[in-house]
């Protein structure tokens, strides 16, 4: 199989899990995390049907997009804040956003660049020292203080479960989910109603994110990697 065929079998299977859980199958994006294939990979994959692609690094994204303009592109890596204004002028959701001083730096290069930058707050759900994202407990408030920047947008949350541990990865999205849910609460109704983003589960643990409430998946391996097995 190669690239274009096993995006569409992922794309078949997400849409059959999203309706097995009782929700619409356009509820959930597919989101094909390039990271690991160059632009003939990106090809394959566009040619196989899809159109929103993630990347980690900006070195990548940003001749990616320019060379693919006609895709979506997510970033979903380590922001250093120098790159800021290059992730922005690529990206059109940021899903790896936890640190307010980064979010004002995103201010300013959306502003300069007359545009309102989507975003998503990574919440660091499992605790675990390894990763990155905000406490849980310090959501709420991330997200407040980002709705006071008037071009950047706060969509919803993203997480990474533990690998390799599908009651912990459960356990991670289904509290993802219920923060969402608080934080959405107090928002402002103008705001509330675009903070509608769950940004869980990749290759090894989809399946278990979509009945949990994901609402865009980020998967790599199992699209581009000819030897990923589940
Ligand atoms: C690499 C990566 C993915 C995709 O992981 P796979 O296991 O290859 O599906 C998803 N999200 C983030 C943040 C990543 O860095």
């Amino acid at each position: 199989m190669g690239i274009a065929e096993r995006y569409q079998k992922v794309a078949a299977e997400v849409a059959e899990v999203t309706v097995a859980a009782g929700r619409a199958p356009e509820d959930v994006l597919l989101v094909a995390v390039s990271k690991t294939v160059g632009p003939d990979g990106v090809a394959a994959a566009l040619e196989g049907g899809t159109r929103d692609f993630g990347e980690n690094r900006p070195d990548q994204i940003v001749p990616k997009s320019q060379a693919f303009p006609e895709a979506r592109w997510h970033f979903i890596g380590n922001i250093q804040s120098r790159r800021i204004p290059e992730i922005v002028a690529a990206s059109s959701l940021i899903h790896s956003l936890y640190q307010l001083r980064h979010a004002e730096k995103i201010e300013r290069a959306a502003a300069e660049l007359g545009k309102v930058q989507d975003v998503l707050i990574e919440v660091n759900v499992s605790g675990e020292e390894s990763k990155s994202g905000v406490a849980p407990a310090d959501a709420a408030a991330l997200v407040k203080a980002c709705a006071a920047l008037p071009h950047v947008r706060v969509r919803g949350l993203m997480t990474m479960a533990p690998a390799g541990d599908r009651a912990a990865a459960r356990s991670a999205f289904a509290g993802l989910a219920a923060l969402a849910d608080e934080i959405r609460a107090e928002l402002p109704e103008a705001e509330a109603v675009a903070f509608t983003e769950l940004s869980m589960g990749m290759s090894d643990d989809w399946r278990e994110a979509i009945p949990l409430g994901a609402t865009i998946v980020r998967v790599g391996r199992a699209i581009f990697s000819e030897s990923y097995q589940e």
